[in-house]
Protein backbone atom coordinates (compact mmCIF):
# COMPACT_ATOMS: atom_id res chain seq x y z
CA UNK A 1 0.00 0.00 0.00
CA UNK A 2 1.22 3.61 -0.88
CA UNK A 3 1.11 6.40 1.86
CA UNK A 4 2.43 9.90 0.74
CA UNK A 5 4.01 11.77 3.44
CA UNK A 6 3.40 12.23 6.78
CA UNK A 7 0.05 10.44 7.82
CA UNK A 8 -2.30 10.98 10.47
CA UNK A 9 -5.32 9.37 12.09
CA UNK A 10 -7.49 10.31 14.91
CA UNK A 11 -6.59 8.49 18.32
CA UNK A 12 -9.76 6.50 18.31
CA UNK A 13 -8.82 4.81 14.86
CA UNK A 14 -5.52 3.22 16.50
CA UNK A 15 -6.95 -0.23 14.80
CA UNK A 16 -8.53 0.75 11.40
CA UNK A 17 -6.99 0.04 7.83
CA UNK A 18 -6.05 3.68 6.49
CA UNK A 19 -6.87 4.24 2.99
CA UNK A 20 -5.27 7.61 1.27
CA UNK A 21 -7.85 8.94 -0.94
CA UNK A 22 -6.57 13.12 -0.58
CA UNK A 23 -2.80 14.51 -0.39
CA UNK A 24 -3.20 17.36 2.97
CA UNK A 25 -5.65 19.85 3.60
CA UNK A 26 -7.78 22.16 1.71
CA UNK A 27 -7.60 24.87 3.61
CA UNK A 28 -3.80 24.02 5.38
CA UNK A 29 -3.90 27.46 7.09
CA UNK A 30 -4.63 26.86 11.19
CA UNK A 31 -2.48 28.82 13.21
CA UNK A 32 -1.53 26.18 15.56
CA UNK A 33 -1.40 23.38 12.85
CA UNK A 34 1.31 21.27 11.26
CA UNK A 35 -0.10 18.30 9.94
CA UNK A 36 0.23 19.01 6.14
CA UNK A 37 2.49 21.83 5.77
CA UNK A 38 4.56 20.14 3.78
CA UNK A 39 1.81 18.77 1.12
CA UNK A 40 -0.38 20.46 -1.29
CA UNK A 41 -3.74 19.30 -1.83
CA UNK A 42 -4.59 16.94 -4.14
CA UNK A 43 -6.81 14.20 -4.76
CA UNK A 44 -5.36 10.75 -5.64
CA UNK A 45 -5.88 8.82 -8.51
CA UNK A 46 -9.00 6.50 -8.61
CA UNK A 47 -6.81 3.65 -10.01
CA UNK A 48 -4.13 4.10 -6.52
CA UNK A 49 -7.17 4.32 -4.19
CA UNK A 50 -8.84 1.26 -5.58
CA UNK A 51 -5.20 -0.45 -5.73
CA UNK A 52 -4.72 -0.11 -2.18
CA UNK A 53 -7.61 -1.40 -1.19
CA UNK A 54 -7.24 -4.35 -2.94
CA UNK A 55 -3.71 -5.03 -1.48
CA UNK A 56 -4.93 -4.57 1.60
CA UNK A 57 -7.66 -7.34 1.15
CA UNK A 58 -4.65 -9.45 0.52
CA UNK A 59 -2.68 -8.67 3.47
CA UNK A 60 -5.45 -8.42 5.98
CA UNK A 61 -8.55 -11.25 6.64
CA UNK A 62 -10.74 -9.37 8.49
CA UNK A 63 -11.50 -5.57 8.18
CA UNK A 64 -13.75 -3.86 10.54
CA UNK A 65 -13.03 -0.25 10.59
CA UNK A 66 -11.47 1.80 7.63
CA UNK A 67 -10.69 5.18 8.07
CA UNK A 68 -9.73 7.69 4.92
CA UNK A 69 -7.17 10.22 4.93
CA UNK A 70 -5.30 12.69 4.72
CA UNK A 71 -7.58 16.06 5.58
CA UNK A 72 -11.07 16.32 4.51
CA UNK A 73 -11.82 14.03 2.62
CA UNK A 74 -15.16 14.94 2.54
CA UNK A 75 -13.67 18.02 0.32
CA UNK A 76 -13.69 15.26 -2.74
CA UNK A 77 -16.38 15.32 -5.50
CA UNK A 78 -19.48 13.17 -4.24
CA UNK A 79 -19.54 11.36 -7.12
CA UNK A 80 -15.61 10.35 -6.67
CA UNK A 81 -16.08 9.61 -2.65
CA UNK A 82 -19.19 7.45 -3.72
CA UNK A 83 -17.07 4.76 -5.87
CA UNK A 84 -14.35 4.89 -3.21
CA UNK A 85 -17.28 3.95 -0.86
CA UNK A 86 -18.83 1.39 -2.85
CA UNK A 87 -15.28 -0.37 -3.68
CA UNK A 88 -14.77 -0.69 0.15
CA UNK A 89 -18.18 -1.99 0.85
CA UNK A 90 -17.84 -4.71 -2.01
CA UNK A 91 -13.75 -5.47 -0.78
CA UNK A 92 -14.67 -5.96 2.67
CA UNK A 93 -18.11 -7.23 3.23
CA UNK A 94 -17.28 -7.50 6.83
CA UNK A 95 -16.73 -3.94 7.65
CA UNK A 96 -19.06 -1.95 9.96
CA UNK A 97 -17.49 1.48 10.10
CA UNK A 98 -16.33 3.92 7.66
CA UNK A 99 -14.87 6.99 8.90
CA UNK A 100 -13.52 9.88 7.62
CA UNK A 101 -11.13 13.44 8.24
CA UNK A 102 -14.15 16.39 6.95
CA UNK A 103 -14.57 20.33 7.71
CA UNK A 104 -17.60 21.73 9.00
CA UNK A 105 -17.59 23.18 6.06
CA UNK A 106 -17.16 20.53 4.11
CA UNK A 107 -20.40 19.16 5.70
CA UNK A 108 -21.94 22.44 5.00
CA UNK A 109 -21.76 22.69 1.78
CA UNK A 110 -22.64 19.20 0.60
CA UNK A 111 -26.85 18.63 0.17
CA UNK A 112 -28.32 16.55 2.36
CA UNK A 113 -29.25 14.49 -0.10
CA UNK A 114 -25.57 13.82 -1.16
CA UNK A 115 -24.76 13.08 2.73
CA UNK A 116 -27.75 10.76 2.84
CA UNK A 117 -26.17 8.82 -0.54
CA UNK A 118 -22.80 8.65 1.11
CA UNK A 119 -24.27 7.63 4.36
CA UNK A 120 -26.08 4.62 2.40
CA UNK A 121 -22.84 4.22 0.19
CA UNK A 122 -21.37 3.44 4.13
CA UNK A 123 -20.04 6.51 5.30
CA UNK A 124 -21.09 6.55 9.13
CA UNK A 125 -18.89 9.08 10.91
CA UNK A 126 -17.34 12.60 10.35
CA UNK A 127 -14.26 13.33 12.46
CA UNK A 128 -14.25 17.54 12.36
CA UNK A 129 -12.44 20.10 13.55
CA UNK A 130 -13.97 22.68 15.90
CA UNK A 131 -11.05 23.56 18.07
CA UNK A 132 -13.27 26.69 19.62
CA UNK A 133 -17.29 28.30 19.52
CA UNK A 134 -15.99 31.41 20.60
CA UNK A 135 -15.90 33.89 17.20
CA UNK A 136 -13.00 35.66 18.29
CA UNK A 137 -10.83 33.15 19.45
CA UNK A 138 -11.80 30.98 15.36
CA UNK A 139 -10.64 34.15 13.62
CA UNK A 140 -7.48 34.36 15.67
CA UNK A 141 -6.37 30.44 14.95
CA UNK A 142 -7.54 31.22 11.11
CA UNK A 143 -9.49 28.13 11.58
CA UNK A 144 -11.91 29.29 8.61
CA UNK A 145 -15.33 28.60 9.94
CA UNK A 146 -17.90 30.67 12.07
CA UNK A 147 -20.09 28.99 14.80
CA UNK A 148 -23.09 29.43 12.58
CA UNK A 149 -21.24 27.51 9.57
CA UNK A 150 -20.00 24.75 11.94
CA UNK A 151 -23.97 24.77 13.25
CA UNK A 152 -25.35 24.35 10.15
CA UNK A 153 -22.64 21.76 8.69
CA UNK A 154 -23.72 19.60 12.10
CA UNK A 155 -27.26 20.11 11.25
CA UNK A 156 -26.83 18.72 7.90
CA UNK A 157 -24.73 15.59 9.21
CA UNK A 158 -27.53 14.86 11.34
CA UNK A 159 -30.31 15.30 9.47
CA UNK A 160 -28.32 12.61 6.86
CA UNK A 161 -27.69 10.39 9.34
CA UNK A 162 -24.16 10.54 9.63
CA UNK A 163 -22.41 10.53 12.62
CA UNK A 164 -20.13 13.74 13.40
CA UNK A 165 -17.17 14.05 16.27
CA UNK A 166 -16.16 17.41 17.21
CA UNK A 167 -12.15 18.05 18.17
CA UNK A 168 -12.04 20.83 20.66
CA UNK A 169 -8.45 22.05 22.03
CA UNK A 170 -8.35 23.67 25.49
CA UNK A 171 -6.04 26.55 25.66
CA UNK A 172 -6.87 27.77 22.06
CA UNK A 173 -7.52 31.03 23.16
CA UNK A 174 -4.70 31.46 25.17
CA UNK A 175 -4.52 32.91 28.23
CA UNK A 176 -6.68 35.82 28.07
CA UNK A 177 -9.07 34.38 26.23
CA UNK A 178 -9.35 31.12 28.18
CA UNK A 179 -12.77 31.47 29.22
CA UNK A 180 -14.46 33.17 26.85
CA UNK A 181 -13.47 30.04 24.58
CA UNK A 182 -14.93 27.24 26.61
CA UNK A 183 -17.89 29.29 27.43
CA UNK A 184 -19.01 30.02 23.59
CA UNK A 185 -17.67 26.61 22.50
CA UNK A 186 -19.42 24.83 25.48
CA UNK A 187 -22.47 26.66 23.76
CA UNK A 188 -21.86 26.02 20.79
CA UNK A 189 -21.75 22.31 21.49
CA UNK A 190 -24.77 22.32 22.98
CA UNK A 191 -26.70 23.19 20.10
CA UNK A 192 -24.88 21.09 17.63
CA UNK A 193 -24.83 18.02 20.38
CA UNK A 194 -22.59 15.71 18.30
CA UNK A 195 -22.15 12.53 18.83
CA UNK A 196 -19.04 12.12 19.96
CA UNK A 197 -16.20 15.17 21.41
CA UNK A 198 -12.95 14.52 21.71
CA UNK A 199 -10.92 17.29 23.78
CA UNK A 200 -7.36 17.81 23.51
CA UNK A 201 -5.33 19.83 24.91
CA UNK A 202 -3.16 22.40 22.75
CA UNK A 203 0.37 21.93 22.46
CA UNK A 204 2.98 23.89 20.07
CA UNK A 205 3.94 22.67 17.30
CA UNK A 206 7.40 23.64 15.59
CA UNK A 207 7.08 25.90 13.13
CA UNK A 208 3.62 27.00 13.30
CA UNK A 209 2.19 30.52 12.90
CA UNK A 210 1.15 30.11 16.64
CA UNK A 211 4.56 29.29 17.79
CA UNK A 212 5.59 32.34 16.22
CA UNK A 213 3.34 34.29 18.11
CA UNK A 214 4.15 33.40 21.29
CA UNK A 215 7.32 34.14 20.49
CA UNK A 216 6.60 37.56 19.61
CA UNK A 217 4.43 37.75 22.58
CA UNK A 218 1.04 37.75 21.03
CA UNK A 219 -0.03 34.60 22.31
CA UNK A 220 0.31 33.82 25.58
CA UNK A 221 -0.35 30.25 26.46
CA UNK A 222 -3.15 28.75 28.89
CA UNK A 223 -1.58 27.85 32.41
CA UNK A 224 -2.08 23.99 33.27
CA UNK A 225 -4.89 24.93 35.49
CA UNK A 226 -6.54 26.79 33.09
CA UNK A 227 -6.48 23.84 30.65
CA UNK A 228 -8.21 21.91 34.10
CA UNK A 229 -11.01 24.56 34.48
CA UNK A 230 -11.43 24.72 30.81
CA UNK A 231 -12.65 21.22 31.28
CA UNK A 232 -14.29 21.42 34.00
CA UNK A 233 -16.28 23.82 32.87
CA UNK A 234 -17.25 21.93 29.65
CA UNK A 235 -17.85 18.94 31.65
CA UNK A 236 -20.00 20.53 33.84
CA UNK A 237 -22.16 22.89 31.34
CA UNK A 238 -22.66 20.45 28.51
CA UNK A 239 -26.16 19.42 28.52
CA UNK A 240 -27.69 16.21 28.79
CA UNK A 241 -27.73 14.82 25.14
CA UNK A 242 -26.08 11.44 24.64
CA UNK A 243 -22.31 11.70 23.60
CA UNK A 244 -19.30 9.98 23.17
CA UNK A 245 -16.72 11.90 25.58
CA UNK A 246 -12.75 11.14 23.84
CA UNK A 247 -10.77 13.07 26.85
CA UNK A 248 -8.04 10.62 26.70
CA UNK A 249 -5.81 12.25 24.41
CA UNK A 250 -1.79 12.18 25.37
CA UNK A 251 -2.18 15.70 25.64
CA UNK A 252 -4.69 16.18 27.82
CA UNK A 253 -4.20 16.55 31.92
CA UNK A 254 -6.66 13.89 32.72
CA UNK A 255 -7.52 11.23 31.32
CA UNK A 256 -11.46 10.28 30.51
CA UNK A 257 -13.30 8.45 27.84
CA UNK A 258 -16.72 7.32 28.10
CA UNK A 259 -20.19 8.02 27.63
CA UNK A 260 -21.67 11.69 28.87
CA UNK A 261 -23.76 12.30 30.60
CA UNK A 262 -23.90 8.91 32.30
CA UNK A 263 -19.67 9.61 33.45
CA UNK A 264 -19.88 13.32 34.38
CA UNK A 265 -19.40 12.77 37.99
CA UNK A 266 -16.91 10.37 37.18
CA UNK A 267 -15.25 12.47 35.00
CA UNK A 268 -15.67 15.80 37.41
CA UNK A 269 -14.19 14.24 40.42
CA UNK A 270 -11.22 13.41 38.23
CA UNK A 271 -10.87 16.98 37.18
CA UNK A 272 -11.75 18.17 40.27
CA UNK A 273 -8.64 15.88 42.32
CA UNK A 274 -6.20 17.12 39.98
CA UNK A 275 -6.95 20.75 40.14
CA UNK A 276 -5.80 20.03 43.81
CA UNK A 277 -3.17 17.81 43.65
CA UNK A 278 -1.20 17.34 40.41
CA UNK A 279 1.88 18.75 40.70
CA UNK A 280 1.56 20.78 37.80
CA UNK A 281 -1.09 22.87 39.08
CA UNK A 282 -0.60 22.82 42.91
CA UNK A 283 1.43 26.15 43.10
CA UNK A 284 -1.22 28.36 40.70
CA UNK A 285 -3.74 26.77 42.74
CA UNK A 286 -2.26 27.99 45.80
CA UNK A 287 -1.51 31.32 44.21
CA UNK A 288 -3.64 32.29 40.92
CA UNK A 289 -7.66 32.58 40.32
CA UNK A 290 -7.40 30.63 36.90
CA UNK A 291 -9.84 33.55 35.07
S1 LIG B 1 -6.40 21.88 11.61
FE1 LIG B 1 -7.45 20.72 10.01
S2 LIG B 1 -8.33 22.31 8.67
FE2 LIG B 1 -6.75 23.31 9.90
S3 LIG B 1 -4.90 23.22 8.63
FE3 LIG B 1 -4.86 21.44 10.00
S4 LIG B 1 -5.78 19.78 8.83
FE4 LIG B 1 -6.32 21.70 7.80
Amino acid sequence: MQYEGKVYRPWPEANSLLIQTTLGCTHNKCTFCDMFREKRFRVRKIEEIFRDIDEARQMYPYIRSIFLIDGNVLALKTEFLLKILERIAATFPEYSKIALYAGLNDLRRKSVKALKHLKQAGLTLAYTGLESGDRVTLERIKKGVTPEQAEAGMAKAKAAGIEVLVSIIFGIGGKERSREHIVETTRLLNRMQPEQIAPMALTIQPGTGLEKQIETGEFIQATPLQILEEEKYLLEYLSDFDTIYWGDHANNIVSSRGRLPASRDLFLGKIGHAISNHPVTEQEVLLTSPW
